[in-house]
């Protein structure tokens, strides 16, 4: 089976941090601070000042997942919760955005 570029994992923290700042343009949002580190429950979390914390693990998933987790924190710069505009915004950046939740989802459960 050959791998898309999507479907590898990150080559290392500086590549994910990278597209990180990407999508940070693209969006037209600011990120201060990103930050990669063990979490428990969740897989990231971004702060009204524009700092994002990564779960660690995410390094070990292919990107297309990462970047649903990096891509859904940035929008919440724009909208704090998980509204119809929420939605919205998510579609617009990433069309296939509940595909891929559904796929980070599954994994999730199997921990
Ligand atoms: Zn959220």
């Amino acid at each position: 089976m050959v791998l898309t570029d999507k479907q590898k994992t990150w080559k290392n923290a500086q590549h994910f941090k990278t597209a990180v700042y990407r999508w940070s343009d693209r969006i037209n949002v600011e990120v201060k601070e990103i930050q990669l580190r063990q979490m428990k429950n969740k897989w990231a979390s971004i702060s009204t000042t524009g700092r994002l914390t990564l779960n660690k693990e995410l390094m070990d998933l292919p990107q297309e997942l990462g970047e649903f987790v990096i891509v859904h924190e940035l929008i919440h710069l724009l909208v704090p919760n998980h509204s119809k505009l929420f939605k919205c915004y998510m579609s617009a950046y990433l069309p296939d955005w509940q595909d891929r939740e559904k796929r980070l989802k599954k994994l999730s459960s199997q921990k």
